[in-house]
């Protein structure tokens, strides 16, 4: 069905990717996700929400258009009593990131996440899991997916099913397996971040590597480590958020004047700005990373910049800024165009 380029054939040809998450994110802090369950009803409510970000994240750059099915589980909709809407949700988002993909010549992926009800050793969790990752993934093979994304597991456990569940009911789909890494180097089921990485390679993903928690400061670490482990390609998609030694994680950042911690509603005001990314797209370009993106806290400018580092040029470029045509901040401004700079600035005598 897809007639642009295979994820799998493009991660062979050592080409990059660049896939937008945070769909979930973005769509609380415009008003149509509530904070706390975080589910996804909006796909049903206001459709025309998400599809019009998936569009915007394309016109952005991103070469991948990700059905927003995050939390799209029965487990999660059980909390909002809307269980019985979940297949018809689905369908619904995955076919509207189907639309998109094809009208724009990107690859559609499905979705799975951590289902949050997951506990390591526990065969009764397993198996919810399992469950629930199934009838994802066979919507997502009714909806003709390029690809799935299994993203956001804390477990290895965890991820391993979703890994084994894509690979015996995704019709042969690519899978993109990303683990979050909260504080300790590890997972919460206690393996070195590394190790498991290599052991989700070792079982046969296309793509591993991390999403979410963490940002570029912390996360590239890691990935630093990986590659040297890891022999196939690698995914990085991390949090813009101003993540540091001391702060690990976005749940764990503080107010740099009140203290207080921020997570999950009050995290503006340690957004990574657009050279952070830009630096981060670098590094990860460096040393070898081909899948990239942004997850919670993703925004169009913070993709262009990723896009433009990696030397794409989208739709969105046409409007990258150039200040040279701003009347105050323009290297020529002069006279009284430039006192009003002073002005904005403060520096005035
Ligand atoms: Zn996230």
């Amino acid at each position: 069905m897809p007639s642009v380029k295979g994820l799998r054939e493009r991660l062979r040809d050592g080409e990059s990717i660049i896939c937008a998450e945070g769909y979930m994110w973005e769509l609380e802090r415009r008003g149509f996700v509530r904070a706390g369950a975080f589910t996804p009803e909006v796909v049903l409510d206001y459709p025309e929400r998400v599809l019009n970000l998936h569009e915007e994240y394309v016109h952005a750059g991103s070469d991948v258009v990700e059905a927003y099915t995050y939390y799209g589980h029965r487990e999660k909709l059980r909390i909002i009593g809307r269980e019985c809407d979940l297949e018809t949700l689905n369908l619904n988002s995955l076919k509207m990131a189907r639309d998109v993909a094809d009208k724009y010549g990107k690859l559609m992926a499905g979705n799975l996440s951590n289902t949050t009800t997951f506990k390591p050793d526990d065969p009764e969790a397993a198996e919810i899991a399992r469950q629930a990752f199934k009838e994802q993934v066979e919507w997502a093979v009714k909806a003709g997916a390029d690809y799935m994304i299994a993203e956001t597991f804390n477990d290895l456990q965890e991820a391993i099913i979703a890994l084994d569940v894509i690979q015996k009911y995704g019709n042969g789909m690519p899978a993109v397996i990303t683990l979050v890494i909260y504080s300790p180097d590890r997972t919460t089921d206690d393996v070195p971040v590394v190790e498991a990485l290599r052991r989700l390679e070792e079982l046969g993903a296309d793509c591993v590597g991390l999403n979410c928690g963490r940002g570029p400061e912390t996360m590239m670490p890691l990935l630093r480590e990986a590659r040297k482990v890891c022999k196939g390609p690698l995914a990085a998609i991390p949090v813009p958020f101003r993540t540091n030694q001391k702060e690990k994680t976005f749940q764990a950042l503080t107010d740099p004047i009140s203290g207080e911690r921020l997570y999950p509603l009050n995290l503006a005001c340690v957004q990574c700005n657009r050279k952070d990314i830009r630096k981060f797209t670098q590094e990860a370009r460096d040393i070898g990373i081909q899948y990239i993106g942004l997850c919670c806290g993703s925004s169009s400018h913070g993709l262009r910049e990723m896009a433009e580092v990696l030397g794409r040029k989208p739709p969105a470029s046409a409007y990258s800024p150039d200040m040279e045509k701003s009347f105050v901040m323009a290297k020529s401004t002069e006279g009284h165009a430039k006192k009003v700079r002073d002005f904005m600035i403060g520096d005035t005598k």
